[in-house]
């Protein structure tokens, strides 16, 4: 009923780096158990003594004992929940860390297929789930059994009978834990499921506030929301109403036991079998029977939502990476070389693959050379960028940068030798130093102050109220397109790439910008491969070759001027049409 094995599996994992932290745990959890188990035996001498007329020179040594084990045994319970909670959250740290490693790594499909809330409720709330189950819990699970043993042994040495019923009674209250333990898991993993829906639709829900208000969505989007919660009521209910169940079979077989207790134990002392001290031992190792049980119910519990989790986080990592495993190769320095050798791709949803968005294309673009690519909207360009970074992989044919295959090198070398910047750039409500070194502190100002200068934005960044400490919102910055691409190009000569992929902001800017991001182009493509996805005349003007894209084929590929002279190519008919009216 319990997956023994994987759990074991897991906790061997993450548990064997820190094995000299487990060990001291698991001491002195077992340290607290004995000294539990040792003082009622102290009670049971002093009242025995009391009765029999003892002298204080007898009692109150035993009384300074059962002080100092009494102390000493909080003091274990204190280091115990110390060391727990250091070994649950390395555990479930380096438990997160691999879940996001790999998160990170899967291809753009997947993150489209799940929204960021769903994944942050996946990768922190079931890890947290976890944090107990890494440490304490089967320590907890063992020792508390060891406990109860000791207690019985120590029962049955006073009187078999009550040993007996209490070892009875014992047994069936794991078993009944246990069978309701079965029907409440299903029940909790339910809820867990549901809360990952409506976080992960929250979230969706808060980035796109802007575009639900502007649209009038609001009062749909929140009856949505009433729904999700309507759904995920009863189920939380239902998951509750097992704990629930769990508690009350607990509180009732165990009013059961002290019954059995106190009604043994007064025939017993009636007919002399028993001293009272040795019957308020019973009584008081009966009472600490209660505690153990509890916390095995308890442990069960956690278990029980650890194995909803554990269920949930092996099927993320089993996500399969439509990235096929990457090779060693290292990419050659300076420009790179760009090769598609007939690319065909769709994209995949949850469906299955799609429509094809790429058909059979192949291009060759020499180190250094910078490639203009038009087209229209839906062309295929962007799938093009994105496969050239390798956010996804092509169905069909092969992409070689510096004449080595994409999938050959590690995803880091080529996403450093690629530098890409995205139509709508992503900035994090963060300070303009953090949003151009991505959080490496590392990188000090005075190259950035360099980048900048050599982008000509030392103008634009004097304008911002604190310099480079100016705050930026989330999403676009609150900068406008133009400005948010000027600070991609920065981040990108932070780089230092051979291949600069640039999918220009469809938008139209304002002059200033315009010419800003004129020159940084410039600059972006000296000694650099270029690949200008470009929607204006100007960007285009300084392509050495133009490759024209229809409905995902390359349609015309040429020298930008013998292009631009033949009157019958697309490009001069696109030149003479207007090309930013008809490419916008
Ligand atoms: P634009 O000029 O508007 O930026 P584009 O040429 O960059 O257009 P792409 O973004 O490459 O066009 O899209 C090509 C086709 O692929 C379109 O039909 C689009 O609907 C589809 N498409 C793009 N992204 C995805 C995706 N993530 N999943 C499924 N289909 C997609
Ligand atoms: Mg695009």
């Amino acid at each position: 009923m319990i997956p023994v094995r994987r759990y074991l599996r897991l906790l061997s994992r993450y548990l064997r780096p820190m094995r000299r932290r487990v060990g001291l745990l698991g001491a002195v959890l077992i340290g607290d158990i004995v000294l539990r188990l040792l003082n009622p035996q102290l009670i049971k001498a002093f009242i025995d003594g009391a009765i029999a007329g003892a002298g204080s020179e007898r009692l109150v040594p035993i009384a300074g004992w059962f002080i100092a084990i009494a102390v000493a045994q909080q003091g274990m319970a204190v280091w115990s929940t110390y060391l727990a909670e250091d070994v649950g959250w390395s555990a479930t740290n380096a438990l997160r860390a691999e879940l996001t490693d790999h998160v990170v790594r899967l291809d753009l499909s997947f993150h489209k297929q799940h929204s960021p809330g769903e994944l942050i409720e996946r990768i922190d709330g079931d890890v947290t789930n976890l944090s107990n189950f890494f440490s304490a819990m089967t320590i907890k699970v063992i020792g508390n059994g060891v406990l109860i043993l000791g207690i019985l042994i120590l029962l049955i040495r006073e009187s078999w009978l009550i040993g007996a019923a209490i070892a009875l009674f014992a047994v069936i209250s794991l078993l009944a834990m246990s069978r309701l333990h079965q029907v409440a898991v299903p029940w909790w993993k339910a809820v867990r499921r549901a809360a990952a829906e409506t976080y992960g639709f929250v979230g969706e829900q808060v980035e796109g506030t802007e575009d639900i208000v502007a649209n009038g969505a609001a009062a749909y989007m929140q009856e949505r929301f009433a729904g999700m919660l309507r759904r995920w009521l009863p189920l939380e209910i239902r998951g509750w109403m097992g704990f629930g169940l769990l508690w009350a079979t607990n509180v009732v077989l165990f009013g059961l036991s002290t019954t059995i207790v106190f009604v043994a134990g007064s025939y017993l002392f009636g007919i002399g079998a028993l001293t009272i001290g040795a019957a308020y031992l019973v009584f008081h190792y009966t009472e600490m029977t209660r505690r153990p049980i509890e916390q095995i119910r308890r442990q069960l519990e956690d278990l029980q939502r650890a194995g909803a989790a554990i269920a949930r986080i092996e099927e993320l990592l089993a996500t399969e990476n439509r990235l096929r495993p990457s090779g060693d190769s290292q990419l050659p320095q300076g420009p790179l070389s760009v090769e598609f050798d007939h690319v065909s791709f769709r994209y995949d949803d949850a469906e299955g693959l799609g429509e094809p968005v790429l058909h059979d294309v192949s291009m060759s673009i020499a180190p250094g050379r910078v490639v203009g690519l038009l087209g229209r909207t839906g062309s295929g360009k962007t799938t093009i960028a994105r496969l050239l970074t390798r956010l996804y992989e092509p169905q069909e044919g092969e992409i070689r940068v510096g004449g080595v295959a994409t999938w050959d090198t590690p995803l880091e070398v080529l996403r450093a030798r690629v530098g890409m910047v995205t139509q709508d750039v992503q900035l994090f409500r963060a300070s303009i130093r953090d949003n151009l070194t991505f959080f490496d502190p590392s990188i000090d100002d005075d190259r950035l102050y360099e980048v900048i200068e050599r982008l000509e934005l030392g103008e634009w960044l004097a304008s911002m109220p604190q310099g480079l400490d100016t705050l930026l919102e989330s999403g676009s910055g609150g900068l406008s397109a133009g400005q948010g691409q000027l600070l991609a190009f920065c981040r990108i000569f932070l780089a230092d790439p051979g291949v600069v992929v640039l999918d220009e902001a469809s938008s139209r800017l304002d002059p200033a910008t315009e010419e800003l991001i004129e020159r940084a182009v410039d600059h972006l493509l000296e000694n650099r491969t270029g690949l200008i996805i470009a929607h204006r005349l100007h960007t285009v003007t300084r392509c050495d070759d133009i490759v024209v894209l229809e409905d995902g084929r390359i349609v015309e590929f040429g020298a930008r001027l013998a292009l631009a002279a033949d009157e019958n190519s697309r490009f001069a008919r696109l030149l003479a049409a207007g090309m930013e009216e008809v490419l916008a």
